[in-house]
């Protein structure tokens, strides 16, 4: 939720963001606008990439003023469109706890996205949870309207809790940013702790060690826009990357200036008139900064640009499957 005690109204959310075109000024009284009259047309045009509260260094959560905006005002996408993925999001059946032996991922409903099926050394033993179940509801947000995702809390940290587990390893990130960086400011306490596919997968190398290969490649990272809820995980995929033998290449759209892959949920919900631009620009940093491929931690990333990749020479790996080739299993 928008923190107006922690805002001076200083303008640099909108300033830094990379699809509106706000300077300091500018920016400061289009928030302060926003927030105090609940004006500023400006919010149709946002991509929804959670970046600026990331650059809010104060922590105030400004997309989240911006969501409550769009939200209120009901025309960032038709809401038969929001109706159209709750229907095709939410269970056909009545839960039932699956039988749960060894540690839990959980792949929510990714896995059809996903180039290769999961498994391998990295994963054994663990028990896999998928399916409209588990699913997140984080894409509402990315459609102006967060009930979903919101009134879905509950109900998925219960059946979580079902399963029994201290700790959950979450491969979606938009899953891990639902429960480690929105559930707690909804209030939601969990009676499990989060895991993020990258520390799962620090962890698992430094006990693999020994058979890692060195991959000697050069690579650009695709941050997924969730990944900016839940910033502190970042260091992980630098430890990764260090014992694959990856090196990331210093480029402009990485970190807290990556741009959002631009997905446009195939038709359904506008993410900006000038991202086949953006996703140019983004795969055009990456060439041009050495990488050789581009790693991605979404698939649905993967799905925006690999094939903008492939065209401009980059090979294009999920940091599974890159973990995976290390290992010998590619
Ligand atoms: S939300 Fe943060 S960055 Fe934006 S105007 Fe307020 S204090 Fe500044
Ligand atoms: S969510 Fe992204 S696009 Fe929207 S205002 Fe914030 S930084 Fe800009």
């Amino acid at each position: 939720m928008f923190d107006a005690t922690k805002c001076d109204f200083c303008g640099e959310c909108l300033e830094r963001c990379l699809y509106l075109d706000f300077d300091r000024e500018g920016g400061a009284d289009a928030f302060e606008t926003l927030y105090r009259r609940g004006e500023g047309d400006w919010v149709k045009k946002c991509v929804t990439c959670f970046a600026c509260n990331e650059f809010c260094a104060k922590g105030a959560r400004p997309f989240d003023l911006i969501l409550a905006h769009l939200q209120r005002r009901g025309d960032f996408v038709p809401p038969k469109i929001v109706s159209l993925l709750l229907e095709r999001f939410t269970p056909r059946d009545a839960f039932q706890a699956p039988p749960i032996d060894g540690p839990v991922l959980s792949l929510c409903t990714i896995e059809g996205n996903l180039p290769r099926k999961i498994g391998g050394a990295l994963f054994e033993g663990m028990t896999v949870v998928k399916g409209r179940h588990f699913f997140c509801n984080v894409i509402f947000p990315h459609l102006g309207d967060e009930r979903p995702m919101r009134e879905g809390l509950g109900p998925l940290v219960e059946r979580y809790a079902s399963l029994g587990r201290d700790e959950i390893v979450f491969l979606h990130d938009d899953c891990y940013a639902l429960m480690a960086g929105i559930a707690p400011q909804y209030g939601v306490e969990l009676p499990f702790r989060p895991v993020h596919i990258f520390e799962h997968l620090r962890d698992r190398l430094g006990e693999l060690r020994d058979r890692i290969r060195p991959l000697d490649m050069a690579v650009a990272y695709q941050r997924p826009c969730a990944s900016r809820l839940t910033p502190w995980k970042e260091p992980f995929l630098d430890e990764i990357f260090r014992l694959l033998g990856v090196t990331r290449v210093k480029r402009t759209y990485d970190g807290e200036n990556a741009l959002c892959c631009g997905q446009d949920l195939k038709g359904l919900a506008r993410r900006g008139d000038k991202f086949p631009a953006y996703q140019e620009e983004n795969v055009r940093d990456a060439a041009a900064a050495g990488a050789e491929a581009m790693v991605f931690l979404c698939p649905m990333c993967l799905d925006a640009i690999g094939g903008r990749c492939q065209e401009a020479g980059l090979k294009t790996y999920m940091i599974t499957d890159l973990c995976r080739l290390a290992l010998g299993e590619g």
